[in-house]
């Protein structure tokens, strides 16, 4: 029987205990009485060269064609580059940069990264450091290492990056490196987009132009841009790294593949809002200092509901950006959690039976303006008649794209993570549908339910009580926590996106699908302002059909209940479950012409984002029952014989001593029948290996098996090896368990 000690779990244990009880010190503490901790304000945004550096150290002329580049989202004017480049590299050095890299997003859901330094040599080869305009806008990563699905081979292998000026460059400090960090978009050499970004970037100017149409239509000047706003609202577990070393199902798949349910999970509900324990504090802390130097402006810490589970939210910020500083939160959860001995767990489903991880992604679009519409929130109800026409207009374009292109969002949030947290009783289900809250659901039946009375618009306004909406009480608002995606006041919440994602895709989808209803609904203003004059009055008749035409959409309701499932089959509303048949929503007939029509995605590049995300889907389920079948042969089943040879021996030294009770038989023959199913259930998940890895060469057909046969051999597998874990001498058992991972001691 081997000692408490000479197991790897046990061990773990005891040095984690140990652990728990130093106090680290808070990262911008001083010792022991010294000064006071620095306020943040005093080193917020030191590693980032914005928009105020800019103005300080940039010729007034430069500073202002870049301005107008970024605001008007255009390209940079090559021109200014080298300008542009000789203050970025001044300001670097002196923050004692030796490299620079362009930094963006390939079709991974990472980021990518290449380092050159500015070391080069002179005519008289002596070392000096340079950086030019062209090294700042443009470089040539190997795109030939990056999925491309199919465009490579429909195009050239070659790819370049492109500074997005509308990202500010950063430092990132790294093992005593630090690197110039160039945010950069990824295409290849006729312009297809290779990357994450580049699709977002262009959804976020259609979407702004048809804003802008329409409310040039409403009477609104002096507009300059309409932008999106996001405030993504991070979830992740903190683990101990000694706890995630031992499972190589965390380790290679980021979620736990077996593991029974510990005696206590969360049904305790004390660790939502609890006290932050003080390791896990002193890991958080040090993540924000490094995200406030960044210019990461986070603002909100608390536990979730699981334990051992956090959120992290920032201020909302222009899209453009906040994706980019989602992927930076990401980043340094996992880089700094490392220093503090533990492991930021992003995955969608780490544990079974336990909260999973989402990303509730806050999204509105806004005013930027020369004057008093700058600024201004589209989706907050206002003071005034004019205000609250424009909110409906804006509100009913939402619910428009959400209601025709519901199938294309659950694409944009299809990841093998993510499948398992839809629909779990605790995450949004799989059907996309829309909460209003019941203030604007009255407001709304009352549109539909409006006569178009031969009284002025005004009036009717006046009686729907359009005409001054009362401030959208945010508790009122936010009582559904079930809803996909929820209106909260002043914006929508788009609560199904999966915790490790990059936004930008998910994103990029709602910004076609709401660009696309805009435009439509514009038009149909257009068409009713030839007979009805009055703009308030044809704004009300188009959103009164609107409103009609997308009831299906909006519920109001429990969406865990099944009689939800039942109500939205009636409805018409897709329930797409398994991951395959959401990314195949991607190639439909109605989001191919939204994508190619409004010039975000062409042919080619909608066909190479379904071919990578399916791809990543079958290799992300290869992972995992590989993974699984190794812990099983390796792991599981050698402890098990351990334990059932123990039984075994005492049974037949038993025997042989005459005693007659000798309980250890029917307690091995009970192992033992669980040991024989986990064999016959390991053989069948090596099956669907094999058909898996050499049957089925197109991806539609192995994505089918694996989801439908691999997950149930999966499952199988799980089920055996968790009644296993329960009967299994603790001593034996060689992976950490669930109450020691998240009940750390
Ligand atoms: P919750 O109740 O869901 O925690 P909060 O009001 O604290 O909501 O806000 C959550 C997130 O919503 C924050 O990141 C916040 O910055 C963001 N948010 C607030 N207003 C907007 C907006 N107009 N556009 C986008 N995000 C917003
Ligand atoms: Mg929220």
């Amino acid at each position: 029987m081997p000692s408490t000690s000479s197991t790897p779990r046990k061990a773990a244990i005891q040095s984690i205990a140990g652990r728990a009880a130093t106090k680290p010190a808070h990262p911008n503490a001083s010792e022991n009485g010294g000064p006071p901790p620095r306020p943040t304000s005093d080193y917020f945004g030191i590693n980032t060269f914005g928009w105020r550096q800019m103005r300080s150290k940039l010729p007034r002329e430069v500073y202002a064609k870049l301005l107008a580049s970024v605001r008007h989202g255009k390209k940079l004017d090559g021109e200014i580059a080298p300008t542009v480049a000789q203050v970025i590299k001044e300001w670097a050095i002196s923050r004692g940069v030796t490299h620079f890299t362009h930094w963006f997003q390939p079709m991974t859901g990472l980021t990518a990264e290449k380092h050159d330094a500015f070391l080069s040599f002179d005519d008289q080869r002596q070392p000096v450091e340079t950086f030019s305009g062209a090294q700042l806008i443009q470089s040539e990563p190997d795109a030939s290492s990056f999925p491309s699905g199919g465009l490579r081979a429909t195009w050239e292998a070659r790819g370049y990056t492109a500074w997005n000026p509308a990202s500010p460059v950063f430092i990132v400090e790294s093992g005593g490196a630090r690197t110039l960090c160039i945010p950069s978009v990824f295409i290849g050499y006729n312009g297809e987009a290779l990357d994450e970004m580049t699709p977002l970037l262009r959804s976020s100017d259609v979407l702004s132009e048809k804003a802008m149409g329409l409310l040039e239509l409403l009477g609104d000047t002096g507009i300059i841009r309409v932008y999106t706003t996001l405030g993504p609202e991070q979830e992740y577990f903190l683990i101990d790294r000694t706890h995630f070393a031992l499972r190589p199902d965390l380790v290679m798949a980021g979620r736990t593949l077996v593991g029974a349910p510990p005696p206590r999970g969360q049904q305790l509900e004390d660790h939502y809002f609890g006290g932050i324990p003080e390791r896990i504090q002193a890991c958080i802390s040090e993540v924000e200092t490094e995200l406030y130097k960044l210019g990461v402006p986070i603002v909100t810490r608390h536990n979730e509901v699981a334990p051992c589970q956090f959120e992290m939210a920032p201020n909302f910020e222009d899209t453009d950006i906040a994706v980019d500083h989602n992927q930076l939160v990401m980043a340094t959860l996992r880089k700094v959690a490392l220093r503090h001995g533990l492991q930021a767990v992003l995955h969608e489903k780490p544990f079974a039976g336990i909260n999973g991880s989402g990303k509730h992604c806050n999204w509105s679009m806004a005013i930027s303006a020369d004057g008093p519409l700058d600024g201004v929130n589209l989706l907050k109800p206002g003071r005034t008649p004019h205000q609250n026409i424009r909110f409906l207009i804006f509100l009913a374009a939402v619910l428009k794209g959400v209601h025709k292109h519901a199938g294309l969002l659950r694409a944009g949030i299809g990841t093998s993570g993510n499948e398992h947290r839809l629909g779990a009783n605790e995450a949004p289900p799989a059907i996309i549908s829309v909460f209003m809250g019941a203030m604007l659901t009255r407001l709304i039946e009352n549109i539909i339910a409006g006569k178009e009375a031969g009284k002025g618009a005004e009036q009717q306004l006046i009686k729907l009580g359009v005409a001054k909406l009362p401030e959208i009480e945010k508790d009122n608002t936010d009582r559904n926590r079930t809803s996909p995606f929820a209106f909260t006041g002043n914006k929508f919440e788009f609560r199904a996106v999966g915790s490790s994602q990059s936004i930008a895709f998910p994103v990029t989808l709602l910004h076609a699908a709401v660009a696309e209803a805009i435009g439509e609904l514009t038009d149909q203003l257009r068409e009713t302002l030839k007979r009805t004059k009055n703009v308030n009055d044809a704004v009300l008749k188009v959103v009164r059909e609107s409103f009609k035409e997308t009831s299906a959409v909006r519920f109001e309701g429990n969406n865990y209940s099944q009689e939800w499932v039942d109500d939205a089959a009636k409805r018409g509303l897709l329930n797409l479950r398994r991951t395959p048949e959401a990314l195949a929503q991607l190639t439909t007939k109605s989001s191919r012409a939204v994508f190619t029509k409004l010039g975000i995605l062409a042919k080619a590049e909608i066909d190479s984002r379904y071919h990578v995300r399916m791809e990543r889907y079958i290799k992300d389920m290869l992972i995992e029952l590989h993974t699984l079948g190794q812990i099983i042969d390796t792991m599981i089943l050698p402890a098990c014989y351990s334990y059932h040879g123990l039984l075994a021996e005492a049974a037949s030294n038993a025997t042989a001593a005459g005693i007659k009770s000798i309980p250890q038989i029917a307690a091995a023959n009970e192992a033992g029948a669980l040991i024989e199913q986990l064999q016959t259930r390991r053989a069948a998940l090596a099956k669907v290996i094999e058909n898996a890895e050499h049957k089925h060469d197109d991806v539609d057909g192995c994505g089918r098996l694996l989801t439908s046969d691999g997950a149930d051999a999966m499952a199988a597998v799980r089920e055996t090896c968790d009644a296993l874990e329960l009967i299994v001498g603790d001593e034996y058992w060689p992976l950490p368990k669930y109450r020691e991972m998240l009940f750390p001691v």
